[in-house]
């Protein structure tokens, strides 16, 4: 059995928006009277606040990814132009930038 780019895409954007929609539910709980157990529920909030960010900017890219997919230019960089290594879209199916343009990005 063989994935594409975007079966795997879709897999990822299936797990994150998962992710999300729990997490958000997570937190719309109301918090419990007591003022111990209040102030170990806002430590969790801002712990699961921290990994609501993190999910959405991941269902985020993503996204983006399945549309470059649909638009043809998955596998490109955005930056350069150049294609992608293949070893790396496989670790990162959502990479949107070659490894030297991501080294530049993140420095
Ligand atoms: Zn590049």
């Amino acid at each position: 059995m063989s994935t594409t780019p975007l079966d795997q895409l879709q897999d990822l954007r299936e797990e994150y928006a998962t992710r999300v929609t729990k997490l958000r539910r997570d937190l719309s709980q109301a918090y419990p009277s007591d003022s111990a157990e209040q102030a170990q529920a806002r430590e969790n909030d801002e712990v699961m606040e921290a990994l609501l960010a993190e999910a959405s900017n991941l269902l985020t890219q993503v996204d983006a990814a399945i549309e470059r997919y649909q638009e043809g230019t998955y596998g490109v960089c955005t930056q350069c132009g150049e294609k992608i290594n293949d070893a790396r879209l496989q670790a990162l199916p959502m990479a949107q930038a070659c490894i030297d343009c991501a080294d530049q990005l993140s420095s």
